[in-house]
């Protein structure tokens, strides 16, 4: 049955902003018309006053970190980018068992669509459960009805067998199988890889024809190791080994220098950009005026609400240059959906121009000056957040309604997640620092 959404205001654009009015007819998955007269016996939703937004997109994020929020911390605090891998995620991700990685892609994925996150950009480590562990996350977040784009993080740190099982569940999951869930090949860094790991992670994604999702430069560590090891920069070693093209992401890039951004350009890849993650882990700043058009947002795991991590983004980033206004939100959050588009070969996905895919939110957004195309950028900035969404439909089904989940229950599901985060805690307990260490040279 058609759905029609009636009596909001429409941005159909972000970048470049485009606001209307008109009814949104909403047919097969798809944006069928806005405007002209609905179609009779369709599902009416009355929204009247409000504001139907393209979805959001988170394009780096880590849902396996979910059940950590306010977990306990014994060991010594760490100090550097580095000893937060060795004391916290590396020791995370080895606690996880079926149960907590379902769980923690389920709350996470909860928590972003009910921010109006229609689709994320997951990358997944779990080096004690690896084979399946992706259909997990396609499951939880299938149930929920969120789109996303999947990679499981292929890395040397845990010795060759756990390498290997990582690019054998790549190469399962790329066979496909989830409507609403694509797959890439993970890698998790340069100082992790060793070349042959990293070869065959750029084979798999040439044979599989998908594209490389990979940490760079996130930490000054990354540039150090890639030097002492190969005497190149990342980005040097990655577009040397393939691993650059025109479908590879790459997520952080905070310490490539001018000729590694100007590899990464010329190659046409993807940059995730994650400030609050990159402020968190005191990492340093990206330079993202450098790094051209293709630069995506994402949460890096902190969490599934794309207005906070787009607001945040802004201020970081006209913090250092001037030159940056509001309309730098709307291009990113643009650019970010246009990686999921690429990705699912939907190149209107965040529009909501006819023929789109059907991903959006209702905004119940009154707002104190009036909304236009020439000002959303504004609005976007000092205006919109999570807390004025208030329906998601992803892929033409409403996934949330009047800010309650629609397949699922928070009441049912909140506690066994609560429960699978002691258990992981437990578990993390026993487990002492992750020795790996990246080479620093003399
Ligand atoms: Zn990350």
């Amino acid at each position: 049955m058609d759905l029609v959404l009636t009596g909001a205001t429409v941005v159909t654009s972000l970048d470049p902003p485009a606001v209307r009015s008109g009814d949104v007819v909403i047919r097969d998955g798809r944006v069928a018309e806005i405007g002209g007269d609905p179609p009779t016996g369709a599902e009416r939703l009355e929204r009247p006053g409000c504001v139907v937004v393209p979805g959001n997109v988170c394009a780096h994020h880590h849902l396996y970190s979910t059940l950590a929020r306010g977990m306990p911390y014994r060991l010594e605090p760490p100090a550097t980018f580095v000893e937060i891998l060795q004391r916290v995620w590396w020791r995370l991700d080895r606690a996880l068992d079926e149960d907590s990685v379902r769980l923690s892609a389920w709350s996470g994925g909860a928590d972003a669509l009910l921010a109006g996150t229609t689709t994320i950009v997951d990358h997944h480590a779990s080096p004690a459960t690896i084979e399946g562990s992706l259909d997990l996350i396609a499951e939880a977040l299938g149930q929920l009805g969120v789109r996303s784009v999947l990679c499981y993080e292929v890395t040397d740190r845990d010795g060759p067998e756990r390498a290997t099982a990582g690019i054998e569940e790549s190469r399962r999951f790329l066979k496909g199988g989830f409507p609403l869930a694509f797959g890439m090949v993970g890698a998790h860094a340069s100082f992790t890889l060793s070349e042959e790991t990293l070869e065959r992670c750029v084979e798999l994604a040439r044979d599989a024809d998908a594209g490389i999702h990979i940490h760079v430069a996130e930490d000054a560590a990354d540039e150090r190791d890639a030097m002492v090891r190969f005497d190149r920069r990342v980005g040097e070693r990655l577009a040397e080994a393939g691993a650059l093209g025109p479908r590879s992401l790459l997520a952080h890039c905070v310490h490539v220098d001018g000729p590694e951004a100007e590899l990464i350009r010329d190659s046409g890849a993807w940059v995730a950009h994650n400030p609050r993650s990159n402020m968190n882990n005191r990492v340093g700043r990206a330079p993202v005026g450098d790094l051209g058009v293709k630069v995506a947002l994402g949460t890096d795991g902190i969490d599934g609400d794309m207005f906070a991590e787009s607001r945040t983004a802004f201020w970081r980033a006209r913090e250092a240059d001037p030159a940056i206004g509001p309309p730098w939100i709307l291009e990113r959050m643009a650019a970010s959906a246009r990686f999921a588009g690429a990705v699912f070969e939907e190149p209107l996905l965040g529009t909501l121009a006819p023929g789109a895919p059907a991903d959006l939110m209702v905004l119940e957004y009154d707002p104190p000056t009036p909304l236009t195309a020439r000002n959303l950028a504004g609005h976007w900035a000092f205006g919109l957040s999570a807390r004025h969404v208030r329906d998601v439909v992803v892929d033409g089904d409403v996934v949330v309604r009047d800010r309650r989940l629609v397949r699922s229950s928070e009441p049912e599901v909140r506690p066994r997640c609560r429960e699978a985060a002691e258990a992981l805690w437990r578990r993390m307990d026993d487990l002492e620092a992750h020795p790996f260490e990246p080479q620093r040279g003399a």
